[in-house]
Formats: structure tokens, sequence, C-alpha cells
């Protein structure tokens, strides 16, 4: 047996977790895992970190990895077949150049991936889009979550990511967790939570629900869904009335206040909470209690971003730090806690429709200049491209072909399974052209693919993640890849290179390299200081090693604006697009589940935590909603909205108000997404996930709906390629 210890960053969310695998090399296999010495989780994970890489083996509980190309040669219609790496890559190639010399560049979409292939590929993902395809139509799951806290903080502070580091959280005085179980999507930011508040903190909370968080809070403002423009409009306005502002900081450090005092002057508690239903010294208390302060901390996470106002709220946010000079020192400021491990990074490299790597505009003639003479193209597209929530209507809504999107590479995402209104979906991806799956597991999307081509997944890869305190983290292959798969870059290399683009590196560090040397913000983050400091924060300037980067941001109150001035923004509050009625009483609000993750092909296939929980997933209801409904807990029942039909668990629960129920997103049967409406933020274009009108009936022959239950998730399967090879699926 030869042993080898590999220390690597978890897989699973913006926490950036330092585990140390230990592994069999001849065998291949992994033996061990513990949680190591890192920046952001000391020597701590939680159960994803300690039992989530089981994926590896391959158990096929869920769905199987996958080990070559697939093509549908004879076209849509015809099945997938096995192909050489060279025939799949030639057909890829093909198709791509056909529909580009017919319909132009911006026809072919790209969505990449914040999920385990890392940075490297990431960057080349946008590159090809940009610099061979010629279009800015990349894009990224940050659409879907956290795009809200990079525009609406862009647009107050100039940078989009968390101002503060994780572990300074525990040494706040005050956090103020709005939309945000860090409990279910962070345990380890959770754990700096409850260590602040074993500090002496003040912890508030606002959520719709009962949670962990507000369990441990000393206020929970349990406001009803969709209203939290109202109460942070009101917090700003109490905090204004009563002289609680920072006088000196809002006059030396920012700008439009005047503007802003004007929207919030309409906000008296009174009024805010005849919207939001909390009590209005409840809402006093949390204004003078945040503004009474000097290292008040806010974290939000969806519960503000996946609304049709998710950035007006952000920069409401935003706008009460600089209100109160929350910003510029240690353990201060404003954190959108990313949820996958690589959303950062992701947008870092530019996997976004308006910006190169680094944040640089498209928009702007110099950022394009370097960028094309650096990759040796004439020009490069100016235009913003396509955000992925908008493909649907460039599809299925768009009658003029010229301007429809023909070609969809989906590289390492599941918009079948992640994305609003799944049936719309579905319906766009049987139209596209040509659709391209690049994935390590086959999944509800590649079922609809024209082309798959498979890759290696995280632990059988190098390369470097970004955590959500925007820090670099080196990725490490822990074991071999087995079957015929390739590396993430190398398989866009390949495509591009048969499209007339080359690209050729020698490896991860090579293209790391090519992007550092374009982006000044990521410029003195080389390998060699990743791997000897364990992680190197953005901005981090130079090369040298007296630059270690950026623990939090700014400092002195400079802010990352043109000018350095913070901006003061906000809007007047609106209630969410699709809102309850007579024949939709509830309101359907989706949430996150700890064991589980995104779309669940990694964890779902993990037996330790396949065993936590099952399909057909849950729905939260109250008990007073229950008794009106006849239902018991444990009992099937349908959820039904306007765009479809789901059978799932009734979760009888006194978490949750009345006239709202919950479902956690990551289940394949009882699939919220169904249900979900596809209404954007006008800014963001981020999915109202987290308000729609909805319905719930009983279900009185139980024996069938199990039936039922069991005939759909067996056809799942079966689609995945779980039978066809033979494999036990009860392990
Ligand atoms: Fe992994 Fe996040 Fe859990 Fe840490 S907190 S072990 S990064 S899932």
């Amino acid at each position: 047996m030869a042993i080898k210890e590999v220390q690597t960053t978890c897989c699973y969310c913006g926490s950036g977790c330092q585990l140390l695998f230990t592994a069999d090399t001849a065998a291949n296999k992994i033996l061990d895992v513990r949680p190591t010495w890192g920046r952001t989780n000391d020597d701590k994970a939680c159960l994803k970190g300690w039992y989530g890489w089981d994926f590896l083996n391959d158990p096929q509980i869920l769905t199987r990895r996958l080990r070559q190309p697939l093509i549908r040669r004879g076209g849509k219609g015809t099945p997938l077949a096995p192909a050489s790496w060279d025939e799949a890559v030639a057909f890829v190639a093909d198709n791509l150049k056909k529909i580009k010399d017919r319909w132009g560049p911006d026809s072919i979409m790209g969505a990449a991936s914040a999920r385990g292939p890392g940075n490297e590929p990431n960057y080349l993902m946008q590159k090809f889009m940009r610099a061979c395809v010629g279009t800015n139509n990349i894009d990224h799951c940050a659409r879907i979550c956290h795009a809200a806290s990079v525009a609406g903080s862009r647009q107050t502070i100039g940078e989009g990511a968390m101002s503060l580091s994780i572990p300074e959280i525990e040494d706040a005085e005050v956090i103020f967790n709005i939309g945000y179980n860090a409990a279910a999507s962070h345990p380890i930011v959770a754990r700096r939570i409850v260590k602040a508040k074993e500090k002496g903190a003040y912890l508030m909370c606002a959520d719709p629900r009962v949670t962990e968080t507000s369990r441990i809070s000393a206020l929970h403002l349990q406001l009803k869904g969709g209203t939290n423009l109202a109460l942070t409009n009101s917090m700003a306005h109490v905090i204004i009335a009563e002289g609680l502002e920072d006088k000196r900081f809002i006059q030396e450090h920012t700008k439009d206040f005047e503007a802003f005092k004007a929207i919030v002057e309409e906000y008296p508690p009174e009024r805010a909470a005849a919207i939001t239903g909390l009590a209005p010294n409840d809402i006093r208390l949390a204004a003078r209690r945040y503004a009474g302060s000097r290292h008040s901390v806010i974290l939000w996470g969806m519960g503000v971003t996946q609304f049709s106002q998710g950035v007006e709220v952000v920069k409401s946010l935003c706008s009460l730090a600089l209100l109160t000079g929350n910003f510029g020192r240690p353990s201060t400021g404003t954190g959108p806690v990313r949820g996958q491990n690589n959303v950062q990074g992701t947008c870092d490299m530019g996997v976004l429709p308006d910006v190169f790597p680094g944040y640089q505009s498209v928009a702007d003639p110099e950022a394009r200049a370097k960028f094309a003479k650096a990759w040796g193209v004439e020009s490069l597209p100016a235009g913003p491209g396509l955000h992925l929530t908008r493909v649907p209507e460039k599809v299925v809504h768009e009658k003029d072909p010229a301007k429809r999107i023909h070609a969809y590479w989906i590289f390492g995402e599941d918009p079948a399974q992640s994305d609003p209104d799944l049936a719309e979906l579905r319906e766009t991806l049987a139209e596209i052209d040509f659709v391209v799956c690049q994935d390590i597991f086959m999944n509800k999307t590649s079922r609809q693919a024209d082309a798959i081509l498979p890759a290696t997944a995280w632990g059988e890869h190098e390369g470097v993640y970004t955590s959500s305190d925007r820090g670099f983290q080196r990725i490490r292959k822990v074991v071999e890849p087995v079957g015929d798969v390739k590396d993430d870059w190398e398989i866009i290399c390949l495509v591009s290179t048969a499209m007339g683009y080359p690209m050729k590196y020698a490896g991860a560090e090579e293209i790391w390299n090519e992007m550092i040397d374009l982006c000044p913000k990521f410029a003195g983050a080389t390998y060699e200081k990743i791997e000897r400091q364990g992680s190197v924060q953005w901005p981090c300037w130079d090369k040298g090693p007296q630059d270690r980067g950026t623990m939090y941001l700014h400092k002195d109150g400079h802010f990352a604006t043109p000018d350095g001035f913070g901006l003061f923004r906000t809007a007047h509050y609106h209630p969410p697009v699709e809102v309850e009625n007579a024949d939709y009483p509830l309101t359907l609000c989706t949430v996150r589940e700890v064991g589980h993750y995104s779309a669940r092909t990694m964890t779902g296939n993990c037996r330790t935590l396949r065993n936590l929980e099952d399909e057909p997933g849950w729905v939260q209801i109250s008990p007073e909603d229950c008794q009106t409904l006849g239902v018991d807990d444990g009992e099937l029942v349908s959820v039904v909205s306007r765009r479809g039909r789901v059978i799932t668990r009734c979760k009888k629960t006194e978490r949750v108000k009345k006239g709202a129920v919950y479902m956690t997103y990551q289940w394949w049967v009882g699939a919220c997404n169904e249900l979900t409406i596809s209404s954007l933020d006008p800014t963001s274009r981020t999915p109202e996930y987290k308000y729609c009108a909805a319905k719930v009936e009983k279900i009185d022959d139980q024996q069938w709906a199990w039936q039922e239950v069991a005939r759909l998730y067996s056809q799942l399967r079966d689609d995945m390629g779980i039978q066809q090879i033979g494999k036990a699926v009860n392990q």
C-alpha cells in the first residue's frame, strides 16, 4: 500500500474549509478525510466536508459518473452513443461553427461552473466565448443566487464581494443576519456567529421562518416574505430620525445622502409595520442596535437576493452600513455570503455578461484592447451579453430566428433542475438546435443534450477556488480519474482549437498566470504565494512577499467606486410579482437543507448524506394550514402553482407562519422549481425563487401517491442510465 496525504479545499460552499485526505495511491482509493487548519475554518468542517467526497467512488445512488463522450450522431431524437474524443470534439466544434456562421456569434450561449472545476477552466470558458465565438453571452449560476449582491454592492460601494473576512465575524459587536441562515448554508460561518455571541455580540435576524439563526438571536424580526426593503428603509428612517447616523463619515466618505433620506423618510416604523407584519418598536430596536456599534456586520444570503427587488435591498443594506460608518475597519462591513464553493471565483474570472476577469468592463475600450491584444484577436465584443435566466426568452418567446439562441454550452451546471419554471426550461432545451453538456454526472439537463463531454471532478484535478471572502485557495488532485475523461480546461482548449482559435496550456498554473497578468487586483496572487500563505485574499496587487492580500475592503472609508465615495442608494418597496389569491392562497418560498447541495448530483451520490434524507423531499407547512387542509406530518401532498404540480411530503412545523410554505430545492421528484416563477430582478436578472403563489392539495389515495413517487424516481434514474450499467443503487 502506498499512502499519500493531500490537502485541498472543500468543494461545497464558499466557506472554503481545508480538508486533509489520506489516499492509497496503488489502489487509487481515499482512505480517510479530516478537516485541517485553514484561514476560514480553523480545523473544523461540517458534515459535507466530512462525508461529501463519496461521489468520487461513483456509488451510483442517484445518477452515474460520465466516463466517455456521448453524442447524438443522427441528430435530435436519436440516442446518445459513445464516441472517441476526436469524434466528439469535431462534432461539437462543427455544430458550433455552423451555427455561428449561419446565425452569428450572439446565437451561442455559454454557462460555466461555480462548482468543482475551479477558476482556471472558468477563465478559459469566458475567453473561448469572447475570443473564439465572439460574444459576451457567458454567465453562470451567480445569476440565480448572488448576482443581486454583485450588482447592488458595486453600485454603492464599488465591490461586489464580502467587505470583511469570515474570521472577523467572531469579533463583531452586532450581527444583523437578513435572509440568511448560516447553519444551513455555511455551517463554518455559523460557528463564527456563535463564537461572536459567546464573546458578547448582539445577534439579530430578519427571516420569515424560525431558523437555527433566529433561535440564537436576541431579536428575531419574523417579517412577511418579500418585505425586506420596507424593513431596511424603515431602519434607515429611525437612524436618521433619532440622529444616530455617523455624520462625519457621511460628510467625508459618501454622496447622495439627501436623495436617500428623502426616500426613507416615507418609511416610519408604523408604515413599515403594516407592510412587514413586525412590531414598530422591534424595527426601532433593530435600528438602534445596528447604529449603536462601530463593529456592526450585516450578513445576507438568498433570502435577500432571490426577489424581484433583490438589488434594491442590497443597495439599501450597503447604505445602512454607510449611514453608520460601518466600513473600513476590522469586524465591520457587509457580507453577501456566497453559496457555492466557487461562485465568488467564477465571478472573479469574468464569467459574467458584462465584465472581463477582474471585473474589468467589456464596455471599456481600454480593457477590450488589452484583452484583445493578450488573446491575439483583432477586437472583442463591446455590448453586454445575455444573462442565463433570459435564455428561455431568447428561445421559446423569440419569434425572429435571427435573434434566437441556437446553441447552448452548459458546463458544470444543471439548469433543468436549478432554474425556475422547469417546464419552460425543458421546452427551451428541446427547441435549441444544439446543446452541449460538460459535466461529471448524467443529470436532468444532459438528458436533452446533443453532446456530452465528461470531465474530471474536484479531487481529480488541480486549481484554485475563491472563498466567499475573496480568498484564493488551492484545490489538489487526490485520486486519479477513472475512464476516458479530461480536465475541463483541456476540453475547452480542444474545442476552441478545432474551431480555429488554438488554445494550448501545460496545466492549470499556466492558465492562472495568464489570468493574473491581465487582472491588476489579482496580480500578486501567484500559485507560489497561495501555496506559501495557504490563502491570498484579493485585492493583491503585487507579486512580492510584502503584499499578503487584503483582509477587509474600503480601508479608511475609501471605496472602490470611481471617485472613492460610497453612494447612498435605495428605492421604494413594492410587493413580489405573483402574490397569493383565492385560487393560490399560499406563498411558496425555496430554502436550503444542510446535508444536500445544489442540484444534488454530488451529495445525492454520497452514501452518508443520502441516508439523511431522500426523495420526494418535504414541504414545510404551519400547523394551522395543516388543519385547514386536513393533512398531517409525513403525508404525501401535491404542491401546485400556475406552472406545475409536484408530490412531496408534508412537514408540519411551527417554524413557518400560516399562509407560507417552504420547499428545499435539491429534490428531483419533489422539485420545487417545477413551481417557481421566472420573474426577474430588472437589474441582476435573478429569479424571484423566494415568492410565488401556490396551493397544497390533500391526496386521498396515499398508496397511489407513493407508487407514483417510486415510478417518477425510477424513470429519472433510468434516464440517467443507472439500470443500463446494472449496478446496485441502494448500497
Ligand atoms: Fe465544506 Fe462549507 Fe461545510 Fe466548510 S462549511 S466543510 S466549505 S460545506
